[in-house]
Parts: structure tokens; C-alpha cells; sequence
């Protein structure tokens, strides 16, 4: 599997607290995965997709080595490396976990135990049957137009209706600016999705940014009956990786 590298070798797993959506406050063991299939303007993560030699544009217009990036683990190997922190949530990230759901499957096969799987998703990919026979939730994060994605790349209509059916998904839109709520409220209605199936997150990557962004947000989700997602984890440690 190609897993995220952290700058010391060892693979991006990390004990935390979920800081998104449903299980937010969740305490938590990240597994991030590399290679992603979008390449979002903002991504959080471009040290898992936005390789030297590409023409990929991120704001932060910085390149990484794919080689120092990625660590390739089995299943077998990465197994203990997540039993021994005896955290009952195991969170799937990336990236797009989901681009090794074959690899992932074989990896929580041998983790017959655990009681709370999360797959974090771009809503691009669709789960197999072996994938959703598991306890997973899904928290799906369809792009919207200030991902700088166009529609064909980020919006999969085939993938999310796949998850709107699901009990166990729900919808997790990161928003810029006020425009983008006209974006939602069309994919909530083309997905026939209920409002507190739906958390709205604002984007940022420093406390001070989601501070402004959550006071105009907070007063949308109240109104509209959506839930507010902070970015729990940016809050209390920044931008910081691993965390
Ligand atoms: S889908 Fe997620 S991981 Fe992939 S580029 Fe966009 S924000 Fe980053």
C-alpha cells in the first residue's frame, strides 16, 4: 500500500482527535494514505498527490518528491502498527483512500476488532460490496467549484448517489464563500439529501481564516438546518502535520 511518509521515514499514522464532521472530538488513530485522483487548489494534504514533474497548480506552489512521500507497506505490515495504539476509531484518509480499497480491504480483514471504521472521501470512487459489508462510515467530501476541479473530475454522479443512499454516509462540503451554498443546495436537491445529513466546514488552514469564515457559516447552518463542522484540529495545533 502507499502510505503517506512523515519526514522521518515512518508512515502517517497518528493518534489524534477526529477534528471533521460526525465524530468530531472522536478520539482517533489516522491512517493516511498517498496519491489522490483531484488536485484541489487548497488541499490540506498536496504532499500526497502534487509530485515534482506535474503540472498541477496548488496555492501553496510547492512540489514534493514522490519517492520521499510515499512509503509502500503490506497490509500484514501496517496491521500492528494500528492494533498497538488499542484505539477503538481507525480513520481512513488521504488523499483518496479509496484508490486502495483492494489493499485496504486485506489491511482491516486483519483487524477483525476494530469497532469504528471512518473512510474519508472525495465521493469520486465507489466502495465495493466487500468494502461496504464492514461497520464504515462514510464521510464523503464532494468538491465544489472553489476547489478549482472542474465538474466532470470532482463530481461523480454515480459515486454519490451510491452514498446518498447510504445511512451510514454523510456529506461533508468544505465552503469558501457565500456563493458556494447556491453549489450545495444544488447537490443536496440533485441527491435528495437531508440537511443534517450535510456539514458545512469552512476552508482554511490557519485558526484565523476559519475564525472569520465560521461566524457567517455557524449563522447559515442555524438557518438552513445543515450541521457546522470546525476544523478541529486547526484549531489546536495549526497547520501542522500529523495531528
Ligand atoms: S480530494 Fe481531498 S486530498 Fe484530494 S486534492 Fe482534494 S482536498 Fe486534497
Amino acid at each position: 500500500m502507499k502510505i503517506s511518509r512523515l519526514a522521518n521515514g515512518s508512515p502517517e499514522i497518528f493518534h489524534t482527535l477526529q477534528g471533521e464532521g460526525p465524530s468530531l472530538g472522536a478520539p482517533a488513530l489516522f491512517l493516511r494514505l498517498s496519491l489522490c485522483n483531484l488536485h484541489c487548489h487548497w488541499c490540506d494534504t498536496p504532499y500526497t498527490w502534487n509530485w515534482e514533474k506535474t503540472p498541477w497548480q496548488h496555492q501553496d506552489g510547492i512540489k514534493f518528491s514522490k519517492a520521499d512521500q510515499i512509503i509502500e507497506l503490506t497490509p500484514a505490515e501496517i496491521a500492528p502498527l494500528i492494533s498497538r495504539h488499542h484505539c477503538d476509531r481507525l480513520v481512513l484518509t488521504g488523499g483518496e483512500p479509496l484508490l486502495q480499497q483492494e489493499e485496504l480491504l486485506e489491511l482491516l480483514k486483519l483487524l477483525p476488532d476494530l469497532p469504528f471504521i471512518e473512510v474519508e472521501t472525495n465521493g469520486t470512487q465507489i466502495p465495493g460490496d466487500d468494502f461496504l459489508a464492514l461497520p464504515t462510515q462514510f464521510n464523503v467530501s464532494p468538491k465544489l467549484s472553489n476547489s478549482g476541479m472542474s465538474g466532470s473530475l470532482r463530481l461523480n454522479f454515480e459515486a454519490l448517489n451510491h452514498f446518498a443512499v447510504l445511512p451510514t454516509a454523510f456529506f461533508k462540503f468544505v465552503v469558501c464563500d457565500q456563493n458556494d451554498l447556491k453549489e450545495v443546495e444544488a447537490l443536496q436537491e440533485k441527491l435528495n439529501l437531508p440537511p443534517n445529513r450535510i456539514f458545512l466546514m469552512p476552508e482554511g488552514r490557519d485558526p484565523q481564516t476559519l475564525q472569520t469564515r465560521s461566524l457567517w457559516l455557524a449563522d447559515i447552518c442555524r438557518d438552513q438546518g445543515y450541521r457546522f463542522s470546525p476544523r478541529l484540529h486547526v484549531l489546536l495545533w495549526g497547520n501542522e502535520r500529523a495531528k
